[in-house]
C-alpha cells in the first residue's frame, strides 16, 4: 500500500516510527507537510497537489494534524476523504476533538464519567460556577492550554474567583473542574487503536505537582488497568469517532473520570514505558481498514 503520513516533520520521533513500521510491513510511505498540500476543490475530480506533484496514488493517510494547524490540516484531511483515501482519523473527528467543551459534553452525553466539570461566559457568574462544581478547592482550565501550561490549581473560592476573573480579563475561555485530589499527580494515558487500548501508561507529576505532564518533570511507567478503565477508555473514543486516541483518565473516588482525548498522541513516551510496538499496531489497522476506503463513516451528531 502507499500510506502518507500528514506530518510537518519527518524528523519528530512518532513520525519515524510510522514509516520504519509501515517500510517493515512493505508499504510505501510518503511524509507529506500538510500546510504544503494545495488542493483543487471541484465536483468531479478532487485533487490535491505537493511538491508540483499530484497525489492520486494514495491508499491510506495518518493525520498527525497539530492543535494550533486543525482548521488547514482537517481541510486536507477532508480533501483526501474526498478522494476515497482512507484516514486512520477521520477530519470530522479530529475537529471534534479539539474542541474541549463540545468533547466533554459529548462524553458527557453517553455517559462516561468525567470531573464535574463547569463553565461560563461571564464573570458576573462566577460563585455560581463554582458552586456547580461543588466549591475550592477547583481547577481552571485555559480550553487552549497544552502540556500543562494553563491548568491551576486554587485551593480557596476567592483564589479560584480572581484567576476566573484574570483569565477572563485576557477574554481567555476556561473551564473549571473540581479538583480529583485522590489521583494524587496521576494519570492514565490510555492508547486506543481500532476499538482496543493497546498499550497504557501512568504519568506521575514531579514531587509537589498535581499535573503529571511529562512536558512538567513527571515520569511515565506501564500500568495494568482496570477492566472499567479499560472500557472507558474505549468508550470515549468511540464516543468521539477517533479510531486512534490518547484518552487520559484519573482514577477518582467515583470511578476512572475522561479528562481529555487526544487524537494525534505522541508515540515516544507510551512505546518507551510500555515496550509496545505502537506504531505496527497502527500500521496493522490500516491493512485491516483501509479497503473499507469511499465510506467515510463518522455517525456521531455533536
Ligand atoms: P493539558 O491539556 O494542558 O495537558 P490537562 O487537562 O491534561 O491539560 O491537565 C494537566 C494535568 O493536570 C493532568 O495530566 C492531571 O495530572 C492534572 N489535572 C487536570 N485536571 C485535573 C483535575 N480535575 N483534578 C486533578 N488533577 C487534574
Ligand atoms: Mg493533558
Amino acid at each position: 500500500m502507499k500510506i502518507a503520513i500528514l506530518s510537518r516533520k519527518s524528523s519528530l520521533y512518532s513520525t519515524r516510527r510510522l514509516r520504519e513500521a509501515a517500510e517493515e510491513k512493505g508499504h510505501n510511505v510518503l511524509i507529506v507537510d500538510y500546510l504544503r498540500c494545495y488542493m483543487n476543490i471541484t465536483s468531479h475530480r478532487p485533487m490535491i497537489i505537493y511538491q508540483e506533484n499530484a497525489l492520486n496514488d494514495i491508499d491510506a493517510i495518518i493525520p498527525r494534524i497539530g492543535a494550533s494547524k486543525t482548521f488547514y490540516g482537517t481541510a486536507v484531511v477532508r480533501q483526501f476523504e474526498m478522494m476515497g483515501v482512507f484516514p486512520t482519523n477521520e477530519s470530522q473527528a479530529i475537529s471534534r476533538s479539539r474542541d474541549k467543551l463540545r468533547s466533554l459534553q459529548l462524553l458527557a452525553r453517553n455517559g462516561i464519567g468525567l470531573p464535574v466539570t463547569g463553565f461560563a461566559h461571564s464573570t458576573k457568574d462566577i460563585d455560581g460556577l463554582l458552586e456547580t462544581v461543588g466549591g475550592a478547592p477547583v481547577v481552571i482550565k485555559l480550553l487552549e492550554g497544552t502540556q500543562g501550561i494553563g491548568v491551576v490549581l486554587t485551593e480557596t473560592s476567592q483564589a479560584a474567583k480572581s484567576v476566573i476573573e484574570a483569565f477572563r480579563g485576557l477574554d481567555a475561555n476556561i473551564l473549571v473542574q473540581e479538583f480529583i485530589k485522590e489521583a494524587k499527580g496521576m494519570d492514565i494515558r490510555c492508547f486506543v487503536v481500532g476499538g482496543k487500548v493497546i498499550a497504557s501508561m501512568k504519568r506521575q507529576g514531579a514531587e509537589g505537582e498535581f499535573r503529571s505532564n511529562l512536558h512538567r518533570g513527571g515520569f511515565a511507567e506501564n500500568i495494568k488497568l482496570t477492566p472499567e478503565e479499560r472500557s472507558t477508555a474505549v468508550r470515549a473514543a468511540k464516543t468521539m469517532g477517533l479510531n486512534i486516541a490518547g484518552v487520559d483518565l484519573l482514577r477518582s473516588n467515583h470511578g476512572p473520570v475522561v479528562m481529555e482525548v487526544n487524537s494525534s498522541p505522541g508515540l515516544e513516551g507510551i512505546e518507551e514505558s510500555t515496550g509496545v510496538d505502537v506504531a505496527a499496531k497502527i500500521i496493522e489497522f490500516i491493512e485491516k481498514n483501509a479497503h473499507n476506503k469511499n465510506k467515510i463513516k463518522d455517525r456521531i451528531k455533536g
